[in-house]
């Protein structure tokens, strides 16, 4: 009988990875695993068919890999998703960056033929849609707000409160000028006169 010939994937071990010891530590973790695997969230989409419930374990949004798990949201909406390492995992790389330039040009071709008010409309969106976590978003907008007021305030000069004793004052301080100007011509007439 010919002697079995070693899959590729155990000629890439290493031999701390072929001893026992690192056998019973994988051993150990994947029984761990199964031991509450039954308690753990599962994926709340629902067959349109049969009306099952899908059953694999749930993502942090509730969905599994397959129905949308791996969709990012929250903070990391607007990262794309890169693939897994394993069978295609090259191909679908460079699947991912292709599309990802292809839609950067369209992108492009369609900004390049908007209106200014699409192009205002798709400015607006990118205001109010950067990336981050929620408090970093809210603190950068409260920021644009003061920023915004401050300057509408140093851009408007202050209201004048309507006040009649200073209006009169202001009356009778501007006719004591008059009437001290008027003065110093009539003294300057007199010394012509007498100088
Ligand atoms: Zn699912």
């Amino acid at each position: 009988m010919a002697k079995r010939k070693e899959t590729s994937c155990a000629a890439t071990l290493t031999a701390w990875q072929k001893s026992a010891r690192f056998r019973a530590i994988g051993s150990e973790a994947i029984r761990a695993f199964h031991a509450i695997r039954h308690t753990l969230p599962r994926c709340t989409a629902v067959a349109k068919v049969s009306g099952e419930r899908c059953g694999n374990l749930a993502r942090p949004n509730g969905k599994c890999w397959c129905h949308g798990g791996r969709t990012p949201s929250g903070d990391g909406w607007h990262r794309p998703v890169w693939p897994n390492d394993g069978p295609g995992g090259e191909r679908k790389l460079n699947r991912k960056l292709a599309a990802i330039q292809r839609n950067a040009k369209h992108r492009e071709r369609k900004l390049a033929k908007a209106t200014a008010e699409e192009r205002e409309k798709y400015e607006a969106w990118g205001k109010t849609h950067q990336p981050g976590s929620k408090v970093e978003r809210v603190r950068k907008r409260k920021e644009r707000q003061d920023a915004a007021a401050f300057k509408t305030s140093i851009e408007t000069p202050p209201k004048r409160t309507s006040n009649p004793e200073l209006e009169e004052l202001e009356t009778s301080l501007a006719a004591a000028r008059r009437r001290a100007a008027a003065l110093e011509i009539e003294l300057a007439g007199n010394k012509g006169i007498f100088g």
